[in-house]
This record gives structure tokens, sequence and C-alpha cells, in this order.
């Protein structure tokens, strides 16, 4: 079991609950509420921590008196959103937890081609929303992921070869500072806070909602071929060679993974969400030909469906352990290595993927955002998966043993939300590289005092 060595400052704070309790319109969950329980299970189901409270804010005002009994108290404080993070930074031991997933609202102008979302919202009703409007925003690829620590990260998905990161298409948002305060961050108030927020993480502040440009998105071509593990040094390097020549509108994403009825397979999935189908179809032909794949799952679709096809694979509540990192290039010898390793693999929920990044979110300077992985192709990530808490040990074993091993290929850069919690500074350092210093002098203007910590820390 992993737990926080993050504690609260003061061990005995005088929690003057009630006093609390009655500033509140959403609700105080203390340990001994019958939901308290269920209200710390976060989607990692390896994390276990026990916080003094929860505050499930129903506003922003919750949010404010959250904040300031917090500091009054010197608790630790976390941030839950859509509580999706496998490091489970939106869970404390003893201090206070601040709980978003209430706040839902989330209204879209059509003419505008913009939403303002709360950060309790889920990847599937925004895209539910969006959608009703034919539109969308790159968003994560499973429903139950939350918005807010998504985008804070940065934010990638199956439409940033077009639109960028998630984070690239926030036009502004509002927080709630260290001091209580209720902030605007956009290119016109506080731009600094707007440049830390789109991939500094929570450390700046509690943002209580975000405002997105969205695009025009209709039924896209999506879905996957499945190929035989016997064939994964094929299939890795025709995704290599395919992946080279894809236009912006299309995201290939490989994956190392086991079929529902155990057997070891190579996935290719795609999203292909240019306007004109016809011309999708004939880029992918030579996708959908080489093989011949086991089964050929590709088709036209409605973008929600491919948004929820991956759900299945990565339910609430198991036990998961992540390594990741950007990769200089897909060479033979790193798919020699992921070959070897993927054999070995101890779990047959565990999957092994390989994003390839291009267009849009590369486009942009490393230093326009915080959020700086734009040089990179392809990202690789190891989510390992098991049902049973007596069997950590194997499967964190393996998954570190795999990172180790691929280790030669890394570049020096990995995304901010796929780090674990057991990594350390210098990693949080390495996802966000030059960008650093100044989020260092950012979060020194609106946390001095580290607040904000449950998280992959940017120290004041
Ligand atoms: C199954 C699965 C699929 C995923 N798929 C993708 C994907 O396709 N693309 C991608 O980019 N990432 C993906 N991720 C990673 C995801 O971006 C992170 O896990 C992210 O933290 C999830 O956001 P959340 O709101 O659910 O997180 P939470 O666990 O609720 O929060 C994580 C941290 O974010 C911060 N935070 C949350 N809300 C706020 C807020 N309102 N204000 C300030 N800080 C806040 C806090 O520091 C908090 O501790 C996936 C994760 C999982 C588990």
């Amino acid at each position: 079991m992993i737990t926080t060595t993050k504690k609260s400052q003061n061990p005995n704070p005088i929690l003057a609950w009630e006093e609390l309790r009655s500033t509140l319109t959403g609700t105080l969950i203390l340990p001994d509420s019958e939901i308290y329980d269920k209200s710390r299970a976060i989607w990692n189901g390896m994390i276990d921590r026990k916080p003094a409270c929860i505050v499930k804010c129903a506003n922003v005002n919750d949010v404010v008196s959250a904040v300031n009994f917090g500091r009054e108290q010197q608790l630790l404080v976390a941030v839950k959103g859509g509580g999706h993070n496998a490091a489970g930074f939106a869970m404390c031991d003893e201090g206070m937890v601040i709980d978003l997933s209430n706040m839902k609202e989330i209204e879209v102008d059509p003419k505008l081609r913009t939403v303002v979302a709360q950060p309790g919202v889920l990847w599937g009703e925004f895209d539910k929303a969006t959608q009703e409007h034919g539109l969308a925003v790159t968003g994560g690829a499973v429903t139950t992921t939350g918005i807010a620590g998504l985008t804070l990260g940065g934010g990638v998905g199956w439409l940033m070869g077009k639109y960028g990161a998630t984070c690239d298409n926030l036009l502004s948002a509002e927080l709630v500072t260290a001091d209580g305060q209720v902030l605007t961050a956009s290119p016109e108030e506080n731009p600094d806070l707007f440049w830390a927020i789109r991939g500094g993480g929570g450390n700046f502040g509690i943002v209580t909602s975000f405002e997105f440009q969205l695009h025009q998105v209709g039924n896209i071509i999506g879905g996957m071929v499945l190929h035989p593990m016997e064939k994964i040094v094929e299939v890795l390097k025709f995704f290599r060679s395919f992946t080279q020549n894809a236009p912006d509108e299309l995201t290939v994403y490989a994956g190392a993974m086991t079929s529902p009825d155990g057997i070891p397979m190579v996935a290719l999935i795609l999203c292909y969400c240019g306007h004109d189908l016809n011309e999708g179809k004939r880029i992918i032909a030579p996708l959908r030909e080489f093989g011949p794949p086991l089964a050929d799952m590709i088709g036209t679709m409605p973008y929600l469906q491919q948004q929820s096809m991956l759900d299945a694979a990565a339910p609430h509540g198991l036990f998961s352990y992540w390594k990741a990192n950007q990769l200089t290039t897909l060479s033979d010898e790193a798919i020699e290595v992921i070959k070897n390793q993927v054999l070995l693999v101890t779990s047959p929920r565990t999957m092994t993927l390989i994003e390839h990044h291009h267009g849009a979110i590369n486009n942009v300077a490393q230093d326009s955002t915080a959020f700086m992985q734009r040089n990179s192709s392809y990202d690789f990530i190891i989510i390992s998966l098991w049902n049973e808490s007596e069997e950590s040990p194997i499967h964190i074993e393996w998954t570190r043993n795999f990172f180790e091993a691929m280790k030669p290929f890394f570049s020096s850069g990995v995304y901010v939300n796929a780090l674990f919690n057991d990594e350390g500074p210098d990693r949080v350092r390495a996802a966000y590289g030059d960008n650093y210093e100044r989020l260092r002098h950012i979060k020194q203007i609106y946390d001095p005092k580290n607040f904000f910590r449950c998280n992959n820390n940017i120290v004041p």
C-alpha cells in the first residue's frame, strides 16, 4: 500500500467543524458519517487515505469558506475534481479534502462556440453537453475522468493533433487562491496565472470554472484494429512509419493489452476528426489492410462513441500503478525492449500505450504555456491494473522493471498527469523543464506558503 507522507502541519487542530458547517451550502463529511468511506474512494483502489473531513462544495462561496478554514486551522488540503489522478492527489490523510464533484454546471454558447464548465464535470458529461451542438474540445479518453485535473495538467486526447492540448483551448478560468480571493485568469486578467494554470496543475488555486473554445466535431472515424501479440514488432514498426505521415486530423495510439477472454493483443486505436470522412477512409486504409488484423472495429461513429470506447478497460476501484515518459524516437531497439517486457506482463488488466503526438499540440512554443510536452512524437505509458491488494508487489515490480529497461529511449520530458506519487521532485522538474523557474516565481506570488501542496508540487 502506498500512502501519503504529507500530513497536516498541526497534528491536533482545534476543528471548529460546526462553525465551518454553518458557512456551507454543500455538505461537510466527517469520519463518523455513513457516506465517509464512499466519499474518500477515488479511481485508484490502491489509494486508501483518511482525511479529517471532506467538504463537498456546492458553489464558489463554499470553496472560499473551505480554503479560509483550512488555512486558519493549518490543515493539509487536497482538492478533488473527478478523482481520477492515479497518484491519489485528490485525497490526503488527516487533513481536509475540498471536493468539487457536485459542482457540475455547464453552459454551452453555440454561437460563440464556447463553454463554461464547473470543476466537478467529467469528460462524459462535458462531451454530451457540447456534442448536443456538434461541438467538442480535446478531452480525456475515458468518460469518468474529471475536466479539472486533466485541463490543469495539460490534457491530451483524440483531437489534439487538430485542436491542440485541452489547456490550449482554455479561454479563461475563475480561481480561489490560497488567501481566499476569487480571481479571473485570462490573457487580459492575471496573465501570469493564466500561463501557469495551463499545465501547472493545482498549484496556484482552486479553479471553480473553466471557459473553453470549442470546435465543430461531428461524426468521426474511430475504433481499433487488433493484432496477435506475436506480431508486436511488425505492428509497432508499421505504427511508427504510418504515424510519421499522419495528417493533423488523425491521432493513433498503439497499445499492448489482453482481451477479455485472456488473449494478448496489440491494438492500433485511432480517431480521424476531419470533416471529409471519405478522405479519412482513404488515409487510414493502409492501417486497416496491414496484417491483416485479427479484428477490425474501425468505422464512422459519433464522437461520443469514440470517447467512451475505453471505459470498460479502466473502471473505478481497481488497483493501479503508472509509469510514463516521452520517447526520443520509437527505435527498433525500443520496440524490441517493449516486446520482451510486455511478454512478461503480470496482470491481464494492464495496458501499455504509445500515444502519437503531432500537429497542433506540437505547434505551440514550449514556453507559451506551463504545459511543455511539445517536441516529442511518442508518449509512452504503462498503466498497470489489477484486482486484489495482495497482488500489488508483483505488478509494481514488473512496471518498474519495464520502465527501467525503457530508460535508454526516454527524452527528458514527462506528462505531469502521468506521474505517480513515488517519483520525487526531480520528476516534477522534468515535467516542466525550462518552465519550472517561472512556475516557481508565480507560485511565490499566489501561494507563497505552499497551501496547495497535495499535487505534483512546485515548491515556492
Ligand atoms: C482511466 C484514466 C484515463 C485517463 N485518460 C487521460 C487522457 O485521455 N488524457 C489526459 O490528458 N489525461 C488522462 N488521464 C490522466 C488525468 O488527466 C489525470 O488523472 C487528472 O488528474 C484527472 O483529473 P481529475 O479532475 O479527475 O483529477 P483529481 O484526482 O480529482 O485531481 C487531481 C489533482 O488535480 C488538481 N485539481 C483537481 N481539480 C482542481 C481544481 N478545480 N482546481 C485546482 N486543482 C484541481 C489537484 O491538485 C488534484 O489533486 C487519465 C486518467 C485515468 C485514471
